[in-house]
């Protein structure tokens, strides 16, 4: 009885197993769907207001109609 039953939940708890980690994958791979989609959103709106600093040529996103950036190493020009 014992002999013959102990395969039958060893192959039960293998097929768990198999679908709990299968969820698990699904689930991640849901998650990370939505972070790249979030990800290329932010990325979209980002890119749209960047403009070149018109002194030191690095991309800013510039603030009241400024075409110098705020860094503190551009000070020419300011
Ligand atoms: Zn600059």
């Amino acid at each position: 009885m014992f002999g013959f039953s102990l395969p039958k939940l060893v192959v039960l708890g293998v097929i768990i197993f198999a679908i709990w980690y299968v969820y698990k994958i699904y689930e991640r791979k849901q998650r990370i769907l939505v972070k790249e989609d979030q990800d290329k959103v932010k990325k979209d709106t980002s890119s749209v207001d960047m403009i070149s600093c018109k002194n030191c040529g690095d991309y800013f996103v510039p603030s009241n109609g400024s075409i110098y950036c705020d860094k503190d190493t551009c000070v020419v020009g300011k």
